[in-house]
């Protein structure tokens, strides 16, 4: 069972099971939200539980897909393609210790021009 939240704490959340492999995404979208590269883990959105959601609000990001945030703070939390049963939930607001590992890296041909990837692990141009 992991724990996570937004920086305020006005949306928090357990999740019971996570794919075990953190995703590292380049895309533009992810950049421009983020303000760098954006990193998740992927859970069944039916282990997902909310202890407080109050603040948190969805922006429909595509026509296929929504991003997951909150009102309050601001943070980027979730990304769930629409009527999937998998969310995709970021790594950066788990309660540590994760036990994940950063696995790969998507959207590669989309990545900013300031900085190179240079930990070795798989870099996808799209996913
Ligand atoms: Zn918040
Ligand atoms: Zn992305």
């Amino acid at each position: 069972m992991l724990s996570g939240r937004c920086e305020c704490g006005k949306v928090r959340f357990e999740v019971e099971t996570v794919s075990g492999t953190v995703t590292a995404c380049h895309c533009t979208q992810c950049r421009r939200l983020s303000g760098h590269l954006w990193a998740v883990t992927h859970a069944p959105m039916a282990g997902l539980h909310f202890s407080h959601d109050e603040s948190l609000a969805w922006y429909a990001s595509s026509d296929f897909a929504k991003r997951g945030f909150c009102r309050s703070c601001g943070s980027n939390l979730f990304y769930r393609l629409n009527d999937e049963d998998e969310i995709a939930i970021a790594a950066g607001c788990l309660d540590a210790p994760t036990g994940l590992k950063l696995e790969k890296h998507i959207f590669v041909k989309d990545k900013g021009d300031y900085y190179e990837i240079t930990d070795g692990l798989p870099q996808m141009q799209r996913f």
